[in-house]
């Protein structure tokens, strides 16, 4: 039996000033079926699953239907990629539905990404590949399994159409959901265009969204460059702690609500090292893993340009106060960054040489090159006391790292911290297993799902997705999950597959 699922919609964006997007419908596909729906997230969002899961749930999923309430546009937007200004960019093969409200009255946009041609589509299609719409899904997911700020994924459904790429892939279709699409670049589009009513209007918007409190502020244009910068510093302080590399930090991949945003050729960090970098299109280097905190520094700084006149009207007051926040990014980051990676070591309280300890093992780490996850993970299990009982938990340790010496010299250094603290031993190990995941989605895995989805077997992805839904919990049998990848396993570059 046919249900069709409803929305409760309520579209704030598509009643702002119609510069700010074009109306546009999705493009039918010829022969629709779900990849992967996410009955969690549908909950959340009071969606009825078995309504999403029925012909007509998949045709609204595939863009060949609209449901009631929908108010379909494609939004515009600019953006400097990988450090280059384009003047116009845009929602290219995205549409947006419209916004609903999930059960805590928290407002969330409902898009589809690959759903065809809009008027922002410059050359291209308007459809996404398979590939990376399973591995947008993937990797949302685990992401926010994980804790990180992050769009989600509704559901995958595959078009049954080929997009022309290198070759013929198969075609699919997301539907993203995320707590608002507007990027930095959403910003600079106008800000470009000296149009500032309609950066008024947008600012308004995004604080009446995602930071309502700031009405109140002295400024409040100034505290939404503060705000936004200090979810930016959050947001890359979970990356690095994860090893999370995004791969591509344009400005209109930065989302002024702090979100990940974009999953293009983004990959985990398997072995540990600072100059990592996955994406095929990042010949520079732009954005390695250490980069990530000053690239966002740097998409901040692109922000504050466009909200300057609105700051104040003395360009010169204006400017200062303005820099004064964008000054501020590095102490913010380091504390976020120091908060994130203390819990990775067991440690409650500040100490002002943990930095010095994180950066050593980080180095000791390099050195030896060694899996970042499992290392964070396998140190969650050596206990702050050293004795008898538990020597052999360090020497399985230990035997984790080429060279014994310097990491049997910090982890004393480790152990004197502890006892300075002198935590609870349960409680510090507590919080390291809840701050040191067991499972990442790694690149050679994501790999190994997407040559099965492509081939239309989706049950390793389901698995995959099982297990990343629990990623601070060894789970029985599934020990396969967290090993890195072996040699001939090791996933060179990753591709935007646009
Ligand atoms: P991304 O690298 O996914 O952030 O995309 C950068 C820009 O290119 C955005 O404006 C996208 O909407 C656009 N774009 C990417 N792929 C396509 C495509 N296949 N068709 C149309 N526009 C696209
Ligand atoms: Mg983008």
């Amino acid at each position: 039996m046919n249900q069709m699922p409803e929305f409760q919609f309520d579209n704030t964006y598509a009643r702002l000033s119609d510069k700010l997007f074009s109306q546009q419908h999705p493009k039918p596909v010829s022969q629709p079926e779900l990849i992967a729906l996410n009955t969690t997230l549908a909950e959340r969002l009071e969606l009825d699953v078995d309504a999403l899961r029925s012909p007509d749930g998949l045709s609204i999923l595939a863009g060949n239907s609209l449901p009631d309430g929908s108010d379909p546009i494609a939004t515009v937007y600019a953006g400097h990629q990988f450090g280059h200004w384009v003047p116009q960019l845009g929602d290219g093969r995205a549409i947006l539905l419209g916004e609903v409200k999930d059960k805590d009255a928290k407002r969330f946009d409902i898009q589809l990404k690959g759903a065809g041609r809009t008027p922002y589509s410059r050359g291209g299609d308007g459809r996404a590949a398979v590939g990376p719409v399973v591995r947008e899904y993937v990797v949302s997911e685990a992401m926010a399994a994980l804790g990180v700020p992050t769009t989600r994924a509704l559901a995958a459904v595959a078009s049954g159409e080929n997009v022309q790429r290198e070759t013929a892939l198969p075609g699919a279709i997301l539907t993203r959901v995320a707590e608002s699409h507007i990027r930095v670049g959403t910003f600079q589009f106008f800000a470009a265009r000296r149009d500032y009513d309609t950066i008024k209007q947008l600012s308004d918007h995004v604080i009446d969204r995602h930071y309502p409190e700031l009405h109140s502020a002295s400024n409040p244009p100034l505290a939404l460059l503060e705000a936004v910068l200090s979810k930016q510093a959050t947001l890359i302080s979970h990356w690095q702690a994860i090893g999370f590399i995004h791969g591509v930090m344009n400005t209109d991949n930065a989302s002024v609500a702090g979100l990940t945003i974009d999953y293009g050729p983004c990959a985990f960090m398997d072995v540990y090292h600072p100059e990592t970098v996955f994406s095929s299109i990042d010949h520079g280097s732009r954005y390695a893993y250490q980069n990530q905190p000053g690239i966002a520094q740097w998409n901040c700084a692109n922000l504050a340009q466009c909200l300057l006149p609105l700051i104040d009207s003395d360009e010169e007051k204006s400017l200062s106060a303005a820099q004064a926040v964008i000054d501020s990014f590095p102490n913010v980051y380091s504390t976020a960054y120091a908060t994130r990676f203390r819990k990775k070591l067991g440690l409650a309280l500040p100490d002002e040489d943990d930095l010095q300890l994180i950066s050593d093992f980080l180095q000791i780490m390099a050195d030896s090159k060694v899996d970042f996850t499992n290392i964070f993970r396998a140190l969650s299990h050596c206990s702050v006391e050293k004795n008898a009982a538990v020597d052999g938990n360090d020497d399985s340790f230990l035997k984790l790292f080429e060279q014994p010496q310097p990491i049997s010299d910090w982890l004393e250094r480790w152990r004197a911290r502890h006892h300075k603290e002198n935590s609870d031993v349960a409680e510090r190990q507590l919080l390291m297993l809840q701050s040191n995941p067991a499972y990442i989605p790694r690149n050679h895995q994501i790999e190994s799902v997407i040559a099965s989805a492509m081939a239309k077997d989706y049950a390793p992805m389901h698995e995959l997705l099982t297990v990343l839904d629990n990623p601070y919990t060894e789970q029985a049998d599934l020990e396969k999950y967290s090993l890195p990848p072996k040699e001939d396993e090791i996933v060179q570059a990753t591709f935007c597959g646009t």
